[in-house]
């Protein structure tokens, strides 16, 4: 099941051959001054892997899921920030388009997206509702043919210079979960106020994030994704693809410790030898490929299932949880095995440090994967409703 085909080896040695001569050179830049490369994220537009899973009719290649992986794998070994954009720009935000929107909506968004042309982003995380998707406070009314949002988002990635917003909002207070209905909103509409996150991020520097305010911001019914009261279903069935890019992320991060740690191991020299030549030294090295192995196969194996068109909701869930907490292991490690030096920024190793957190945090934190893992082995008692 894990072999790659020629096809997805082409799709993968593509995004390497991209990442080292158009992410690298800028990766490091982009995390210190705190700066969006939109140019970085064009080029990968116009070479084809921002569109991966759309279809050729709407701009995209049409890749399955796995070939998608490969790309996610081989970018976020580089810059997790350009990573965490295509997972949102493609597997959330064009991936939803595709499978929710009308015909129009996907002929108008779908090909500026795959090219970068338009920037998306996915408003769903608020003040006071995070984990707790459904305690969102955002307001979606009808009023005659339009419906009116009010409401606040916050640590929206992409929010800043996207062209057009996923947003979710409660339709129906009493329902809870089963009265958020999503929206496809185009950000220059009057009502559509944002502005940029001010503290200083522990990693992902190089991403853009908004606090978003909706102020009676006023959409045609055209605009719904899904039917009312079904924004969830959308939100959750967009977070599967969104969640194997963060898993795959993950496994690229991973990648790149290891690297890195191999490439110090061989060169430094302690008590005569070299660090690598230490047994406890090639603990930490054996581990840390043991640990990468298991997460690209969890990775691999949720993206199977996404392809074959199986319900991969756990599959997904495992590789994230697995991925990005045996990637956070592996910075840490890192780190530590170059001493001062992975102290500092000299080496790259600090910076997978600080980027791996988010990694373990958005789409789902690590307790919310083990909260689906787990609900989905014992089942719902009767009259369960959380
Ligand atoms: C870099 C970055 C980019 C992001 N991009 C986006 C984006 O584009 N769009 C978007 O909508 N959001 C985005 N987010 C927000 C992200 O999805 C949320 O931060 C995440 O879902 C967690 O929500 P929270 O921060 O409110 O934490 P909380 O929900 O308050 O959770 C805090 C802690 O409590 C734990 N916890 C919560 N509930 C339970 C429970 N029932 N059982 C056990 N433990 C629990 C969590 O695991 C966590 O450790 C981004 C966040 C970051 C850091």
């Amino acid at each position: 099941m894990f072999e790659l085909s020629a096809e997805e080896e082409v799709i993968r040695d593509r995004a390497r051959e991209l990442g080292e001569r158009v992410v690298r050179p800028e990766a490091r830049r982009s995390d210190e001054d705190r700066v969006f490369n939109r140019a970085v994220l064009e080029e990968l537009g116009r070479a084809g892997l921002v569109g991966g899973p759309i279809r050729k009719v709407y701009g995209g290649s049409e890749l399955g899921h796995r070939a998608q992986a490969l790309i996610y794998e081989e970018l976020g070994r580089i810059d997790s920030a350009v990573r965490g954009f295509l997972a949102v720009q493609t597997g959330l935000v064009a991936s939803c388009i595709q499978a929710w929107a009308s015909e129009e909506q996907k002929l108008r968004w779908l090909p500026p997206l795959c090219r970068v042309e338009a920037i998306g982003c996915y408003c769903l995380t608020e003040p006071g509702a995070g984990s707790d998707v459904a305690a969102m406070s955002t307001r979606a009314r009808r009023d005659g043919a339009d419906w009116v949002i009010d409401g606040e988002k916050f640590w929206i990635t992409n929010g800043n210079v996207a062209d057009v917003a996923l947003v979710f909002a409660q339709a129906d207070p009493e329902k809870k979960h089963k009265g958020i209905t999503a929206f496809l909103v185009p950000t220059d509409q009057p009502g559509f106020r944002r502005e940029k996150m001010t503290a200083m991020e522990l990693g992902h520097r190089g991403a853009d994030h908004a606090r978003i305010r909706f102020e009676g911001l006023r959409v045609p019914d055209a605009a719904r994704l899904g039917a009312v009261g079904e924004g969830f279903k959308v939100a959750m069935a967009a977070l599967d693809c969104g969640r194997l890019g963060v898993a795959a992320g993950a496994v690229g991060v991973h990648a790149a410790c290891l690297d890195a740690v191999l490439d110090h191991a061989r060169r430094r020299r302690q008590f005569g030898q070299r660090l690598g030549d230490f047994q406890m030294i090639q603990k930490t090295i054996a581990d840390m490929h043991v640990g990468l192995e298991a997460a690209r196969c969890l990775t691999m194996k949720a993206a199977t299932d996404l392809d074959a068109g199986r319900d991969a909701t756990r599959a997904v869930s495992v590789a994230k949880l697995f991925a990005t907490e045996a990637a956070a292991e592996a910075a840490h490690q890192a780190v530590l095995l170059h001493g001062g030096r992975g102290y500092s920024n000299d080496y790259p190793v600090e910076r997978y440090y600080r980027d791996i957190v988010g990694l373990e945090i958005y789409e789902g934190s690590s307790n919310i994967q083990r909260l689906i893992i787990a609900r989905g082995l014992l089942g719902r008692d009767e009259g369960q409703t959380l």
